[in-house]
């Protein structure tokens, strides 16, 4: 094993510290104890890292139209053609679409080359789909792009409001860290604002189940209770704060009455008062939102909403108070940072601004300068649809599944002249439309900075070789940035030099006028920028330590020095009233998935938890639509449809429905929830409205439904329904079918590509019950299974994938292997629970029964699960409610 390397989860925000030995047997990876981020810990994701480092699937060499060809061949092509249609249609015929998993050096020379070389401001990221209303939100009120917080606010504070965000499974080890400081002061109240009963509820002393759309009244309705109750920070106010008035005046139009509110967001009274009680009362609050607050129409709105409240109390620049946005990427501070939106320079400098774009294109060199916004993400698919933009760079993104209206950025695609792809995976539903793959490194192959939600710049390092010829993103951009004819400006030889050079611009007649300064670290040399370990910017000649809080001294980033309370008004989501489409669709994540699972997808542990793409259904709109819990259901928007597994729950309020984001082509053939999204954006931000998208649901009724176990891939092209999971040994297909097969025993044997006579073959068939089971067996081991039935009421999926494990089947396997149990001698794990130590439900709710297991702490005692990365505990204590009962 190697020494061990310390680097940085490349996961979620919260940029957690992670150790990691490697060797080629596999990586021991463990959360890093002195990070301040995460303090040792790691969630499911994180502790599985090591899981996902094969290099299946990975492309490693650089393909043109779809051969491999060598770098010279491909980095050729690349800038040969982008000069080409820069000469013949001028700059802003090109594009980059970037992304918040690149490093920050990547990112700035991403951004340098085109609004500096190419003097177009056609870049944008995927980070426009994720914070982007925030990053508006705090340019209205701070004047600048600022965090204001740190996660250790959330130990020093009194109440957390946590706002769209279900931080138990979105920002895990943020939410460990609330946990732990509800356990050490008991005086910490939780408040969770979320149209779903989330995980995340179950610390709450309070959840308020708000309408859809509405939060904006609801901070509204606050900034008027603490108003009315002279709950204001007046020193502060007078002199630190501007436009209360107007401000006011807003808030007075749309919530002037506690009864109003409660009406607008669908809560009670009491519900409303509670929250606006508990804010006033309590001196330190920290309001953390994210995504759901984000990913609106209105995003930007919703974010100043908030932070009025908090500077209208004064609760802002002093420990454990604050307004919080956590970032869903390991790396969009780091855009933010180095100026990856298009509406955005580097070092938080503005585009608008001829001093600013003077200052960067001196450091720069550059013969010209970007002098006005470039297409925001929707726009720019748009500006692609309509042939405007004629080639586009896809850098470590899958758009053509992350976008809203997805078919529609599909088309684009394959019209647009042509398009480049930089990525670590050869397979995925952007790499399609690639004319140019350009192999990159992924984690662990590569090394720069990354910048957590706390403002914290930490290491990615390098702990093994680039596999194959894959080389990194700042080397390639640099490359093709030469062959434009840029030599002098992109002669990087490492990312240090990237980095030293980034880091000496944000000091540039800076003087505190702008909050991005880490100029301190302009002088880095490769030994110390070999040992950085991690330091919250601002990192200036007067704080190297880092600054943990900023707005200290009561001053911001406005010409006047003062902070902005922005007046609002809030509005419906875009398309809010369809009487076609009567119910609304919010998106976001699962526990133990990474966006579009080109990574998590290929873990067992990872997998097994949420392995098919499903819809969350209330019980009273399944009964009105007709639908049942497990059976398949279609979901159609204006935009498209797309058939998922129905859940029929309680945690989602009547009229809306969730359906998770990560599933695509790779992994479903109608699981891409991207394909009906709305796509209406934000007019400021130009964000999407992933939360809020009319709907309509019929059950799908397919002829049949059935699963297929296997030790090999299969291309499932023809078939209609397909899901895919990764299982430890194998892989798990859960199909359907609108058509009954004429002969199953052929039609099974197609499925399985088996066709080799002389294995064996255990078959069971039905005709009248249309019950159809096979299992194919190499000597005795069994190397694929295949079970029909007329509907969803088909065997346990788990205990037959453990068959998969063992090398041989007893007798007694054999013998049940048909029936989808284990007979009276056998036991099934059931569903996985815990994923750290793949404890299942069954295992689980046995050892409470025979155990008589009382808590939490009791299960993790008997079992391990939930004593790693936490993430299960809100199952847990759902299990132990009906293992007692
Ligand atoms: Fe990675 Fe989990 Fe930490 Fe996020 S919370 S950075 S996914 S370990």
């Amino acid at each position: 094993m190697s020494d061990e390397v310390r680097t940085t989860c490349p996961y979620c925000g919260v940029g957690c510290g992670v150790l990691v030995q490697f060797d080629d047997s596999g990586a021991i990876v463990k959360g890093n104890p002195e990070h301040r981020s995460n303090l040792g810990r790691l969630c499911s994701k994180g502790a599985a890292l090591g899981e996902t480092l094969t290099l299946d699937g990975r492309l490693l060499k650089p393909k043109l139209h779809g051969a491999d060809c060598d770098w010279d061949t491909a980095l050729d092509q690349v800038a040969g053609r982008f000069k080409a249609v820069i000469e013949e249609h001028g700059p802003d015929a090109v594009a980059f679409y970037v992304s918040g998993q690149l490093l920050t050096e990547d990112y700035y020379v991403a951004n340098k080359i085109m609004k500096g070389f190419i003097g177009s401001a056609k870049i944008d990221t995927n980070s426009r789909l994720c914070m982007s209303s925030a990053v508006a939100a705090h340019k209205r009120a701070f004047g600048a792009d600022t965090v204001p917080c740190s996660y250790e606010d959330l130990e020093r504070t009194n109440l957390i409001v946590i706002t769209g965000s279900n931080t138990a499974w979105c920002h895990p080890v943020i939410y460990q860290r609330i946990k732990q400081a509800k356990l050490d002061n008991p005086g910490l109240d939780i408040v969770v604002i979320d149209p779903r009963k989330t995980s995340t509820c179950e610390i709450a002393d309070l959840h308020l189940p708000l309408k859809s759309g509405t939060d904006s009244v609801l901070f509204n309705g606050l900034l008027v209770y603490l108003n009315d109750h002279g709950e204001i920070n007046k020193l502060f106010v007078d002199s630190c704060t501007e436009n209360l008035e107007q401000t006011l005046a807003a808030a007075y139009e749309s919530a002037g009455r506690i009864e109003d509110v409660a009406q607008q967001c669908g809560l009670s009274v009491e519900q409303v008062n509670r929250f606006y009680t508990l804010f006033a009362r309590k001196e330190k609050v920290v309001t953390l939102f994210s995504q759901g607050i984000n990913q609106s129409s209105s995003g930007t709105d919703k974010g100043n909403s908030i932070i009025n409240c908090h500077l209208l109390s004064g609760r802002i620049g002093r420990p454990g108070m604050g307004p919080f946005s956590i970032t869903g990427q390991p790396n969009a501070m780091g855009g933010r940072e180095v100026g990856g939106l298009a509406n955005q320079l580097s070092a938080h400098m503005d585009l608008e601004n001829p001093q600013h774009r003077k200052l960067v294109q001196k450091h720069w060199g550059s013969p010209v300068m970007a002098d006005k916004q470039g297409y925001k993400a929707v726009e720019m698919f748009e500006a692609i649809h309509a042939g405007k933009i004629k080639a586009i760079w896809i850098m470590a993104t899958n758009p053509a599944v992350s976008m809203p209206d997805n078919r529609r950025v599909r088309e684009a695609l394959a019209k647009c002249e042509f398009v480049v792809v930089s990525d670590c995976m050869e397979k995925t539903d952007t790499t399609a439309y690639g004319h140019v793959l350009l192999p990159a490194t992924t984690w662990g192959e590569r090394d720069g900075m990354v910048t957590s939600s706390e403002r914290r710049i930490s290491r990615q390092r390098a702990f093994r070789e680039a596999p194959g010829e894959a080389k990194h993103d700042w080397w390639i951009i640099s490359e093709v940035g030469k062959r434009m004819g840029f030599k002098d400006a992109f002669s990087y030889a490492s990312p240090r030099e990237i980095f030293v050079e980034y880091a000496a611009l944000t000091g540039k007649e800076n003087n505190g006028s702008r909050d991005l300064d880490i100029s301190a670290l302009a002088d880095l040399d490769d030994q110390a920028y070999e040992q950085f370990r991690h330091l919250q910017w601002p990192v200036t000649f007067k704080k190297p330590g880092g600054t943990t809080r900023m707005f200290e001294d009561g001053r911001f980033f406005t010409p006047s020095g003062k902070a902005r309370f922005v007046p609002i008004t809030p509005r419906a989501p875009a398309n809010a009233v369809d009487p076609t489409y009567p119910l609304v669709l919010n998106t976001g994540r699962v526990r133990d998935q990474w966006h579009t699972m080109t990574r998590t997808g290929r873990s067992a542990k990872l997998s097994a938890h949420k392995p098919e793409a499903f819809v969350q259904i209330h019980p009273q709109d399944a009964s009105r639509y007709g639908v049942g819990d497990g059976e398949l259901v279609k979901v159609s928007s204006r935009w498209g449809d797309i058939t998922v597994r129905g859940k029929v729950t309680e945690d989602v309020v009547a009229g809306t429905i969730f359906i998770p984001m990560h599933w695509n082509n790779q992994f479903s053939s109608q699981g891409g929830v991207g394909a009906i999204v709305n796509p209406d954006t934000d007019p400021v931000s130009g964000q999407p409205e992933f939360k809020h998208t009319p709907v309509h649901i019929q059950s799908a009724k397919p002829a049949w439904y059935g699963f297929l176990l296997s030790r090999r891939r299969f291309d499932m092209t023809s078939q209609n329904y397909w899901s895919l999971s990764k299982g430890r040994q194998l892989w798990r297909y859960e199909i359907a079918g609108d058509e009954i097969p004429g002969d199953w025993a052929a039609h099974a044997r197609s499925l399985l590509c088996a066709h080799d006579e002389d294995v064996a073959w255990m078959e069971y068939f039905d005709a009248g019950a249309r019950r159809y089971r096979a299992a194919r067996m190499v000597g005795d081991q069994v190397e694929s299974c295949i079970f029909i039935g007329p509907d969803h009421q088909l065997p346990n999926r788990d205990w037959l994938m453990g068959l998969f494990d063992k090398p041989a089947l007893s007798d007694q396997e054999k013998a049940f292997l048909l029936s989808g149990r284990p007979g009276d001698k056998g036991s099934d794990a059931g569903p996985s629970v815990c994923a750290c130590f793949g404890v299942g439900r069954n295992t689980i709710i046995q050892a409470i029964k025979e155990q008589k297991l009382l808590s939490v702490d009791a299960i993790g005692k008997a079992l391990k699960a939930g004593t790693n990365c936490g993430s299960c505990i809100p199952e847990l204590k759902a299990l132990l409610e009906t293992g007692q009962s």
